[in-house]
């Protein structure tokens, strides 16, 4: 897995360090933290790169399982991990197809990208380089948010240093890079491709920036990028955002009525001082602070988190402390209960629910071909509950009338 953890300005938290410059040495001071997650990741990236190499390179069958199979003992390997695999070795195959002859693959490649980022290195999950264009992917196993491809800097930092791994062997032949991020686990597949030319160009115009995070003169500048900083919960520039509760009335004037409010007209009346009262907030209005909230929450989530573990760590947070939460009672051992209540007079059809498996059980059951060849007239994907989400959300907005035919879709 990636020792870019180890680089100061990485390429993964190149999204963060470019708008808020102080981040990396803040964060450098603050206590790393490994969740389960990450290793679940890194598992998942063993089998993906396990994968690629016999799909892509010489390796044999034993090899191969015995690989698999040592993988497969680790105790965070999940069935869902082979599937997730399996469709990233699809995507590849995909790309692979794209070029005129076969490209040359490899897995699990270093690349330096000092000379735009002080110390900056990181590891491709995969790289293509065929004809005129060089094709990077990477996986993502994690299904939080999906992540775009289009405009990513960690891809660009990963081109910009794949390129310089290959200029020895391909030279000025490479014209174009083609960034693909895989998230099957979010069903999200995006790709961007942009010219070398205007890659460098880009490489050139961050090199200041990084510059100044590297140096520790950065300026702390607070926004959406703040979820994934280790210092999210104790930031003070962060804190001096969100306290700054001023803010909000700013969204909620006393009198005027912007043009589009809409205000129910019985609502809205002039006072007795000849003042305009409006009781009612516009729906401008809770757009707006609908926007400005929606860190503010995240933001008190992340105090919570980090207050929780200081607790648990024996660290006094004044003014609160840990309580158990609700718990549901579950059987100490089910099947002496059963037994039990058999003993006591009950029929043993009534202790049981006769469960039909699930679609994805039955799928896995069958295979995806006969699954699909048999049984998937039957499958419906019904439009998903209306989520509120902002207006600059990339995915489509929803609409209430194509809830009806959500099933005829799926069944195309
Ligand atoms: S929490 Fe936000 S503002 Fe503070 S250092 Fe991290 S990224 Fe910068």
């Amino acid at each position: 897995m990636p020792p870019e953890k180890h680089a100061l300005l990485s390429a993964s938290s190149a999204s963060r360090w470019l708008k808020c410059t102080a981040a990396p040495r803040f964060e450098e001071h603050l206590p790393e933290r490994t969740s389960e997650y990450a290793e679940e990741g890194r598992l998942a990236h063993s089998i993906c790169e396990l994968k690629t190499l016999k799909k892509f390179t010489v390796m044999t069958s034993r090899t191969y399982t015995t690989r698999l199979n040592k993988l497969k003992k680790n105790p965070l390997y999940s069935e869902e991990m082979d599937k997730t695999s399996d469709l990233y070795i699809e995507h590849l195959i995909e790309q692979a197809m794209l070029y005129d002859s076969t490209p040359t693959v490899v897995a699990e490649v270093q690349v330096d990208f000092g000379e735009y980022v002080p110390e900056g290195f990181g590891t491709c999950d995969n790289v293509m380089i065929g004809g005129d264009t060089l094709s990077i992917t990477d996986y993502k196993h994690g299904k939080g948010v999906p992540v775009s491809a289009v405009g990513n800097p960690q891809m660009r930092l990963y081109a910009l240093g794949a390129l310089k791994r290959y200029a020895p062997v391909f030279g000025d032949a490479i014209k174009k890079v083609r960034m693909s991020i895989d998230q099957p686990r979010l069903d999200s597949y995006t790709t961007d491709t942009i010219t070398v030319e205007e890659l460098m160009a880009w490489g050139e115009n961050i090199k200041p920036i990084a510059q100044k995070a590297f140096s520790g003169l950065g300026e702390f500048v607070p926004g959406d990028h703040c979820r994934f900083c280790r210092g999210k919960a104790q930031c003070r520039a962060r804190a001096n955002t969100n306290t700054a509760l001023e803010d909000f009335k700013d969204c909620v004037p006393a009198a005027s009525v912007p043009p589009d409010a809409m205000v129910p007209q019985e609502f809205s009346h002039i006072g007795p001082h000849g003042n305009e009262v409006r009781p009612l907030l516009s729906d401008a209005e809770i757009g707006d602070l609908l926007i400005r909230g929606k860190e503010l929450v995240a933001w008190y989530k992340d105090l919570e988190e980090y207050a929780t573990k200081a607790l648990l760590d024996g660290k006094p947070i004044e003014g609160w402390k840990l309580v158990a939460g609700r718990s549901i009672r579950t059987f100490t051992d089910q099947d002496a209960a059963i037994q039990a209540a058999i003993a006591a007079g009950y029929d043993e059809a009534l202790l049981y629910d006769r469960k039909p498996k699930t679609l994805s059980e039955m799928e896995k059951l069958m295979g995806k071909a006969e699954f699909a060849e048999k049984i998937g007239g039957y499958v419906t994907k019904p439009l998903g509950k209306p989520t509120l989400a902002l207006s600059t959300d990339k995915r489509e907005a929803y609409n209430p009338a194509a809830a009806d035919f959500a099933g005829v879709a799926a069944n195309e």
